[in-house]
């Protein structure tokens, strides 16, 4: 039996952020992942780093988080693709457009930099978006990331540190003194993290995270250019809805010159199979704000399984009942945004040090089903 001060059971983006920093402060660690780094739902998803402003936990989260991914910018490597692109948020007509102005204040009161466009600006900012748009909220401070690569970056630099990297070793149970693989093997810790994203209630049942699965469509080279990722406002509603697939227009410039389609949000589904009938709805929502896309060819299709909570906001923090099991999961559709903000979170608490922003609008301890 080989000890480590801690095991962290999934190599996502959040259980390899929170291996680098546990290895910075002097921790032995082990990441323990079933595939391989970043297989999970970290490969599936957009790479937008955005400060969300839904509510004020949401709002301190990813806000804080964007901010540590900036810092970490010059350290990256090329294949990261880190693009400080920033956010545009459409308005589509002026309801939208007077709902931004609330949301300046809320971003600048988190000092998070924002600015109304007006139609003309837009235009200017990025001209191949249909003229009938009324205006826009630019984020300049948002950027975008290659996802599996990020996680990939943080696991190996947390090898460097020390790290034992683990791939291809499903766990099959947590204890208190650490955990016990597939293969029957156990490996001791001193502390447990369960980052296994959509898969944690596999090995914690009572764990409130279900799947909301999402499409995304990458073209060829030689798209529209475009140059923010482009969201329309009328995502936050989409997004936030509990019942019934919807669909939003997100775009996503790459480096490599292709647009990174989405999204589809389609709560409680858990199968991956790719669904025509939504992505259909997903291209001609695109197609309304970028009218150049129907010339283009869709060069792969893929789906991906957020993990879900009720309120939205991820489980960071000790289980209540199992106070040797530290939780790092149910991250929905921000766990590339909120990677470097949660290991921060989780690695304060498990050291029993105060973190930047406050911790409690994550603790696991809000949900009464973990106490039952
Ligand atoms: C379509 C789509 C678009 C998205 N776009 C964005 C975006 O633009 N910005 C953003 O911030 N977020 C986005 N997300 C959300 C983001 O991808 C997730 O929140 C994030 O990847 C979750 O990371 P994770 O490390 O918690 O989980 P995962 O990446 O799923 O990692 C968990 C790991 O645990 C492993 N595992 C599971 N069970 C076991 C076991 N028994 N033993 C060992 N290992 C195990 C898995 O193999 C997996 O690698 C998007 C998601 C989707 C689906």
């Amino acid at each position: 039996m080989s000890a480590v001060d801690c095991v962290i059971v999934g190599g996502g983006i959040v259980g390899a952020a929170l291996a680098d920093v546990l290895c910075a402060e002097g921790m032995s660690v082990a990441l323990v992942e079933a595939r391989s780094i970043g297989a999970g739902t970290t490969a599936c998803g957009m790479g937008h780093l955005v400060a969300m402003d839904d509510n004020a936990p949401e709002l301190a989260l990813t806000a804080w988080s964007v901010a540590l991914w900036r810092e970490l910018r010059d350290e990256l490597p090329m294949a990261v693709e880190y693009d400080a692109c920033g956010t545009l948020w459409l308005a589509t007509d002026e309801e939208e457009l007077a709902a931004i102005a609330a949301k300046v204040a809320s971003y600048r009161g988190a000092g998070v930099r924002a600015e109304v466009l007006d139609a003309a600006a837009l235009r200017e900012a990025e001209p191949a978006l249909t003229p009938n748009l009324v205006g826009a909220l630019r984020v300049p401070d948002d950027a975008v990331v290659y996802p599996p690569l990020a996680a990939l970056h943080f696991a190996r630099r947390a090898q460097q540190r020390g790290a034992r990297l683990m791939p291809g070793c499903p766990v099959a149970a947590l204890r208190p003194d650490g955990v016990v693989l597939e293969n029957g093997e156990v490996l001791a810790a001193g502390h447990v993290v369960l980052a296994a994203g959509v898969a944690s209630p596999r090995l914690c049942p009572d764990l409130p995270i279900s799947p909301r699965k999402g499409h995304l469509l990458i073209t060829r080279r030689g798209a529209p250019v475009v140059r923010h990722q482009l969201v329309e406002l009328g995502y936050l509603k989409s997004a936030h809805g509990s019942d019934g697939a919807s669909v939003a227009f997100n775009a996503q410039p790459r480096v490599t010159g292709q647009l990174l389609l989405g999204s589809s949000r389609q709560p409680g589904v858990g199968s991956g199979q790719v669904e025509p009938a939504i992505l259909e709805r997903m291209l001609k929502r695109a197609a309304d704000f970028l009218p150049g896309l129907d010339a283009l060819q869709a060069l792969r299709v893929w789906t991906g399984l957020r993990p879900a909570t009720p309120d939205g906001l991820p489980l960071l923090g000790p289980h209540p009942r199992k106070p040797w099991l530290w939780l790092a999961c149910g991250h929905e559709g921000l766990g590339i945004t909120t990677a470097t903000g949660s290991a921060r979170l989780v690695a304060d608490q498990l050291l029993g040090r105060a973190s930047a922003i406050d911790a409690r609008p994550y603790a696991p301890s809000r949900f009464e089903a973990l106490h039952a």
